[in-house]
């Protein structure tokens, strides 16, 4: 039984890595469907109840658009608060990170 689960969730993680790269590919060509990807990763880490780690901050929660800075995305360094400050274009939703703090 628990074997099984960690088989689950390895695939899944796999799908999910592989769904991260080609919403990367097709950001530029075909942003609708590089969303539907981040959409479909984002689910399948909700049912296999995987986390997305190293990954979550690399698109935008909200509109699922991945957040490349300078394309799709702002951002900015705020030294003596030490926060990033990460805009989505796509959307307008805004994220706020420490920068002491890498990933
Ligand atoms: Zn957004």
């Amino acid at each position: 039984m628990k074997s099984t689960e960690k088989n689950i969730k390895r695939i899944a993680r796999e799908r999910v890595e592989i769904l991260l790269k080609l919403a990367n590919e097709k950001l530029k060509t075909n942003p609708e469907l590089s969303k539907r990807y981040i959409q479909i990763a984002r689910e399948i880490c909700m049912r296999t109840n995987i986390r997305l780690g190293k990954y979550k901050r690399i698109f935008c929660k909200k509109c699922n658009t991945i957040l490349v800075p300078g394309y799709t995305s702002v951002v900015r360094i705020e030294r003596r608060k030490k926060i990033v400050k990460i805009i989505c274009k796509s959307c307008g939703e805004k994220y706020r990170y420490p920068t002491n703090k890498p990933q």
